[in-house]
């Protein structure tokens, strides 16, 4: 049986009830129908793009909200049933070939260092990045000039271990500067400049970024509300309805209230580092570029390198990863909706976990 979002009320419903409390707890969902009459001489096309006029004239939505975080998604199946295609791949690879031969390739000559020097890993070496967002904002320039090359765990091992080494020493240059947070914005649709692969971390002072604070919060705030682990829930509602995958001891899962398309939500176990991630992180990755996504994001989120006296004993290090579509669309995936309403999201989760499973 093929599952799919659509009957999620359904499978909730039938959830094991430590699992379906915990489902309760944490999530709001409801299914919704819009209709529409298309005159007869719309319906060859609207036959071409959807398969059925039937298709479009009844349309089913899933709307789910994260009570905990007020994240939200709208699944519309009838988006849901276009097929994936990838349009920009030949003009994509060209792009990265003819960028071949720029300042990230010999990075001691083209890029700054920070001023407690490079931190040299086995595949990349840290910059500073010129223009920067933040008092402490460093590049990972990866070895490997495509962006789209393969990767493997040992290979993101070492990039979150230089990372992490990274965080330490501008904590040690600065220990105020505890907060670390990584980022990979893969190709221009995710938002990098530069072809050549990297990723990019800040160290910040004060407390986290707001979004990572809103989050710890939130967490103590359920805690205390429900005497439960929120990331436990959390994980125990993915698993039980078959939207999650442990891969090296990480929890891998296929977001329910994903922030655009194929967000996958990598939780780790409170107290280890950032490197525990690696080989979910190269799965997720891996996955992504099979079903032929190019352009994604990741963000990490961690606790504090340093105590900053908050409590942050149940917040795991965690990595999120979204695709963001097809690197020749013109039209951007995100709107006015996503911006200040909730996400409108085409790919089913069950279809992103079923990518995950090796
Ligand atoms: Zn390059």
């Amino acid at each position: 049986m093929t599952r799919t979002i659509l009957e999620l009320e359904d499978a909730i419903g039938a959830l094991p009830a430590d699992a379906r409390a915990a489902a309760d707890r944490i999530f709001t969902v409801s299914t919704t129908t819009g209709r529409l009459n298309a005159p007869a001489s719309m319906h060859a096309w609207i036959t071409k793009l959807f398969g059925s006029v039937e298709a479009v004239s009844t349309q089913h939505i899933v709307r789910v909200t994260n009570k905990v975080t007020l994240e939200g998604a709208l699944f519309n199946d009838l988006r849901a049933l276009r097929p994936i295609e990838v349009k920009g791949g030949e003009e994509v690879r060209k792009t990265i070939d003819s960028a071949a031969n720029d300042p990230f390739d010999k990075p001691l000559e083209g890029t700054p260092a920070d001023t407690f020097g490079r931190i040299k890993g086995a595949h990349g070496v840290t910059a500073s990045n010129v223009a920067k967002y933040d008092g402490y904002h460093g590049v990972l320039v990866f070895d490997e000039h495509d962006p789209l090359a393969p990767v493997d765990a040992a290979t993101i091992r070492d990039h979150l271990e230089t990372v992490k080494r990274w965080g330490e020493a501008a904590l040690a240059d600065d220990p105020a500067a505890r907060y670390l947070f990584l980022m990979w914005n893969c190709l221009w649709r995710a938002g990098g400049s530069i072809v050549h692969g990297h990723m990019q971390m800040t160290a910040t002072r004060g407390a986290h970024y707001p979004r990572v604070e809103a989050l710890r919060r939130q967490a103590l705030a359920y805690d205390a509300s429900t005497e439960r682990d929120y990331f436990d829930d959390l994980w125990l509602v993915h698993d039980a309805l078959g939207l999650g995958v442990e891969v090296d001891g990480a929890r891998v899962a296929a977001s329910l209230v994903p922030i655009k398309e194929r967000e996958v939500i990598v939780l780790g176990r409170p107290g280890r580092d950032l490197t525990s991630l690696a080989a979910a992180i190269a799965r997720v990755v891996t996955a992504f570029r099979a079903t032929g996504v190019m352009a994604h994001n990741m963000a990490v989120y961690l606790p504090p390198l340093a105590p900053d006296g908050e409590d942050w004993r149940r917040f795991p290090p965690m990595a999120r990863l979204v695709d963001r579509g097809d690197p020749a669309n013109r039209t951007s995936d995100i709107g006015a909706m996503e911006l200040y309403a909730a996400s409108v999201i085409a790919t089913d989760p069950y279809r992103v976990i079923d990518a995950l499973r090796v």
